[in-house]
């Protein structure tokens, strides 16, 4: 979440994913470029079981580059809030009003960019972000006014006309997406051979 993405290879026509507002949702990642993060800002993410493995063999490495009170949070307490449940998942708590890995950045990305992979230890939602399922089950762009968006103090959420088409701008996160789906549809796959053995 957060970091410019590269925009959508010049002269690709096609989508690598169905989105249900491509025509009309606009968006551009500012980090760096006036905004500081903000998506990070009180930002509780769901995490799956395989990602909350990968982020805790990292972890006492990803402790020294923390904010020291998320630091000290974390060493205490863990780095799931046991309060919190998004889409039946656990999430990653708050310190101080930002996610308890945003230092100046998330540290999660800088661990993966390291690896050459940003996405590999960030959960999936931040590094799909501002896509995500709508209440249909339909892949689309998060913006003010569509499917009920309550993240409604996130300027890169308002879909204004002086912003960019999303699809120009979202090739990655759309690249990541339509993974996600092949991923799920091979697991699918997998399953009902196993069922039929
Ligand atoms: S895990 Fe990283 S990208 Fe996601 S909210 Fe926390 S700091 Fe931001």
């Amino acid at each position: 979440m957060s970091i410019p993405r590269p925009p959508l290879a010049a002269g690709k026509t096609v989508l690598p994913l169905v989105l249900a507002n491509a025509d009309s949702a606009r968006f551009e990642c500012t980090y760096g470029r006036g905004c500081e993060g903000n998506c990070c800002s009180n930002s509780t993410p769901p995490v799956d079981e395989d990602k909350l493995a990968l982020i805790r063999t990292i972890l006492p490495q990803v402790l020294t580059k923390m904010r020291p009170g998320a630091r000290e949070l974390v060493e205490r307490e863990g780095f799931i809030d046991q309060g919190e449940i998004h889409d039946g998942k656990p999430a990653i708590r708050v310190e101080a009003d930002w996610c308890v890995f945003f230092n100046k950045g998330c540290v999660l990305h800088a661990f993966g960019a390291n690896e050459g992979d940003t996405a590999k230890y960030k959960p999936v939602a931040c590094y799909l972000f501002p896509i995500d399922h709508d209440s249909q089950g339909r892949w689309y762009v998060r913006q003010h006014g569509v499917d009920d968006e309550q993240w409604t103090e996130l300027p890169c959420l308002a879909g204004t006309p002086d912003m960019p088409l999303a699809v120009t701008t979202l090739g990655f996160e759309m690249e990541m997406a339509a993974r996600q789906d092949a991923k799920l549809a091979a697991l699918e796959d997998r399953g009902s051979v196993e069922r039929e053995k």
